[in-house]
């Protein structure tokens, strides 16, 4: 009875852990708002690189034929640099992301990773090499620990905590009464949005990717909040190559080269103090977030 238990145990294990990751890749691509999957060239190289530079090279994209979304999109996130992007809700900052995780391929030009155009990688190395940490993060019906140390399958114990220690929710998970082995999600426990934020950094410190995606991580917090998670996230950005969308002009002043686009174009290009003096759109979007953060207090 041992003997036939034991495989039917261990198949019961795989069934679920492929149940589970199925149902996690269908929820990502619900909420990350995607459609039709791309396909692996069948010369696709697999991606293995410790630093990434990468360079947008003329983007033409449209989710449908009728309505072309990205025009004439160029520039370059050095290895270990930050880019940020700005610019009004609709204006095509999210797409970016999308594309470079490729969950779709460009209309016109190329978007390459250490010279390699993307296309010509497997999507599974690809994305190993990316995090994302998104607006609204995901949460599955399962334990923190199982929520953390998705970030990484395999990964030791020791390292799922190793990761919630940087992240700052190690004594937060202690405090519940289950700890690690909490429920979270909507079955579950509810957690507030900085402690899913923190989860979420908590995740991508385990993966370790050499490039980052930060999609208005922080808008929907508090502007103390923010702030806390805003340099912890400097911090994980640190060496590694870094697209960060943000909504708060005042936490990517810091950023490398900062990008203005509307309607699907760049319009300005510099460092925060550049795009100050020139007085552009970016200066006066400054002060107007200046003035409503005074109102706000
Ligand atoms: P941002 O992140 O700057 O607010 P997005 O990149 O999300 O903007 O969207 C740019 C444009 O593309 C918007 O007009 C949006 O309506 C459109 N769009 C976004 N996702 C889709 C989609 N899945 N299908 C069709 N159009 C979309
Ligand atoms: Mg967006």
């Amino acid at each position: 009875i041992t003997q036939l238990w034991a495989p039917l145990h261990f198949l019961g294990f795989v069934y679920r852990e492929i149940k589970h990751s199925l149902a996690d890749m269908e929820r990502m691509f619900t909420l990350l708002n995607v459609g039709a999957e791309v396909d692996d060239h069948p010369a696709a190289q697999t991606l293995a690189a410790k630093q990434v530079a990468i360079r947008f090279d003329c983007i033409g994209f449209g989710y449908d034929a009728k309505r072309q979304i990205l025009h004439d999109v160029s520039f370059d996130i050095p290895a270990g640099h930050t880019v940020a992007v700005v610019g009004a809700s609709g204006a095509g900052k999210s797409t970016l992301s999308r594309l470079l995780f490729r969950f779709y391929d460009v209309g016109s030009g190329g978007i390459r990773f250490n010279g390699t155009d993307i296309r010509e990688l497997t999507q599974d190395s690809l994305r190993a090499h990316i995090g994302i940490v998104p607006q609204d993060t995901v949460l599955f019906n399962d334990s923190i620990y199982y929520n953390i140390a998705y970030g990484r399958p395999g990964a030791s114990r020791e390292e799922v905590i190793e990761a919630a220690k940087s992240a700052h929710i190690h004594d937060f998970v202690m405090s519940l009464p289950d700890g690690y082995d909490t429920t979270v999600g909507e079955r579950g426990l509810k957690l507030s949005g900085g402690e899913k934020q923190r989860v979420a950094i908590a995740r991508t410190l385990l993966k370790n990717p050499p490039v980052l995606i930060f999609d208005e991580a922080t808008s929907a917090l508090d502007s103390r909040t923010e702030k806390a998670i805003q340099t912890e996230l400097f911090d994980i950005a640190a060496n590694r190559t870094t697209l960060i969308i943000a909504h708060r002009l005042s936490t990517i002043a810091d950023a490398d080269t900062i990008i203005v686009m509307e309607g699907g174009r760049i319009i300005e290009r510099g460092h925060h103090r550049q795009l100050l003096t020139a007085g552009g759109r970016y200066a006066e979007m400054w002060r107007l977030q200046q003035e409503s953060e005074l109102v706000e207090g």
